[in-house]
C-alpha cells in the first residue's frame, strides 16, 4: 500500500501524458505552448506498466490530464489500457473539450468513467479572452451529449478569478439550476509564470463557501479516492457546486494523490521539485523494481506544499504536470 510518513494513503494517480495544450488560458499558458526541450511522452506499454504498478499498490482511481490530454491520437487506447488494467476502479480524465461532441464516443466506449471539463465563463466572449479560443458552444454541446448518454459522470472545472466572479457565480448558478452537473470553483494557484496574474486576480473559495451555505447549500458526504473538491447540493438545484481551496487550512491533510508527468517522473506534489525519474524502471514488464522506486521516493514525500509562503517548487504552469 502506497502510505507516506504521515499516514496519508494514494488512491489516487493523476497521470500527464502529454504537456503540449492548444488554449492560451490566461492564467496558465498565456502566450500558448512552447515547445522548449525535445518531446518524449510516455508510450502506451510504458503506461500500462505503470498503471498495473500502482494498481498493485492500492491505488484505484487514474485521472488522465496533461497539457491537452486530447491532443494524442492514441488517448482511447490509453483510456482503454488504464481501464483494464486489474484493481483500477475508475479511469477518469480532465480536458479542455476542445473538440468534445467528436471525442465523445470513443472515449465512453474505451470505458471512461468521470469527464471533468474546464469552462472557465459561460459567456461566449469572455470565455475566448480566457482561452484565445471561440469553442464554448462546441463544449457545451459535448457537455449535453454525455449528460444524455450517462455513462460518465461530467463535471466541470472552472478557475475563480477576481476580474470575473460575482456576475460569472450567478450565471453558473442558473445553469446549475436544471443541469445535473456538478461545477468545481477552483481556487487560483500561483505558478513560477503567473506571479503577476495570481496577485491581481486571486480570490478566496472560502467567500463563496460561506454563501453557499448561507444560501442552504449541505456538504456531500466523499469517497475515499475522491478528488481534493468540497462539495456541496442543494434540494431547489439539480447541479452540485465543489470547491477547490488549496490556500485553505489543512488542505494537504486529506491529500491522496500522487503524480506522473508526460515524461515519467513521479511528483510527490503539483508544487514540489522537477521529480524523479521513473522511466528507467518502465522499460521492463517486471513491475516490482518499479514499485520499489516508487515506494522509496515517497518518503520524500512533505506534509504539505509551501505555497503561503510563495513557494512554488519547479512547477512554471499547471500543463507540465496536468493540475
Ligand atoms: N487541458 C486540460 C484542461 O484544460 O482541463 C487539462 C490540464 S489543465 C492544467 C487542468 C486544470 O488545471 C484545468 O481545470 C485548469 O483550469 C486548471 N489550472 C491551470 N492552471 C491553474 C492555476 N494556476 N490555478 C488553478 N487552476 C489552474
Amino acid at each position: 500500500m502506497l502510505t507516506d510518513n504521515f499516514g496519508r494513503r494514494f488512491y489516487y494517480l493523476r497521470l500527464s501524458i502529454t504537456d503540449v495544450c492548444n488554449f492560451k488560458c490566461t492564467y496558465c499558458l498565456p502566450d500558448g505552448y512552447q515547445c522548449d526541450q525535445p518531446r518524449d511522452f510516455l508510450s502506451l506499454p510504458e503506461i500500462k506498466r505503470l498503471a498495473s504498478a500502482f494498481a498493485e499498490l492500492g491505488t484505484e482511481k487514474i485521472r488522465i490530464t496533461g497539457g491537452e490530454p486530447a491532443l494524442r491520437k492514441d488517448l482511447p487506447d490509453i483510456i482503454a489500457a488504464c481501464k483494464q488494467t486489474k484493481g483500477i476502479k475508475k479511469v477518469a480524465i480532465t480536458s479542455n473539450g476542445f473538440k468534445l461532441p467528436t471525442h465523445l464516443p470513443q472515449w465512453l466506449d474505451a470505458g471512461i468513467d468521470a469527464i471533468n471539463i474546464s469552462i472557465d465563463s459561460l459567456d461566449p466572449r469572455q470565455f475566448h479572452a480566457i482561452t484565445g479560443h471561440d469553442k464554448l458552444d462546441t463544449i457545451l454541446k459535448g457537455i449535453d451529449m454525455g449528460l444524455a448518454d450517462g455513462r460518465a459522470n461530467i463535471k466541470v472545472n472552472t478557475v475563480l478569478m477576481r476580474e470575473y466572479s460575482g456576475k460569472s457565480i450567478q450565471s453558473y448558478l442558473a445553469w446549475l439550476k436544471d443541469t445535473p452537473i456538478t461545477l468545481r470553483f477552483i481556487e487560483l494557484m500561483q505558478t513560477g509564470e503567473n506571479d503577476a496574474f495570481f496577485n491581481a486576480q486571486h480570490v478566496q473559495g472560502s467567500r463563496i463557501k460561506q454563501n453557499l451555505i448561507l444560501d442552504g447549500w449541505l456538504p456531500v458526504i466523499q469517497d475515499k479516492a475522491a478528488g481534493p473538491a468540497q462539495e456541496f447540493y442543494h434540494p431547489d438545484y439539480q447541479g452540485r457546486i465543489g470547491l477547490i481551496m488549496p490556500y485553505s487550512k489543512d488542505f494537504c491533510d486529506s491529500c491522496n494523490r500522487l503524480r506522473v508527468s508526460s515524461s515519467g517522473k513521479l511528483h510527490l506534489c503539483l508544487f514540489g521539485d522537477s521529480g524523479l525519474s521513473l522511466r528507467e524502471q518502465l522499460q521492463s514488464d517486471d513491475v516490482a523494481p518499479l514499485q520499489a522506486q516508487i515506494l522509496s521516493l515517497l518518503g520524500d514525500k512533505k506534509a504539505t506544499h509551501f505555497l503561503h509562503e510563495k513557494l512554488t517548487g519547479a512547477t512554471k504552469n499547471l500543463a507540465m504536470l496536468g493540475g
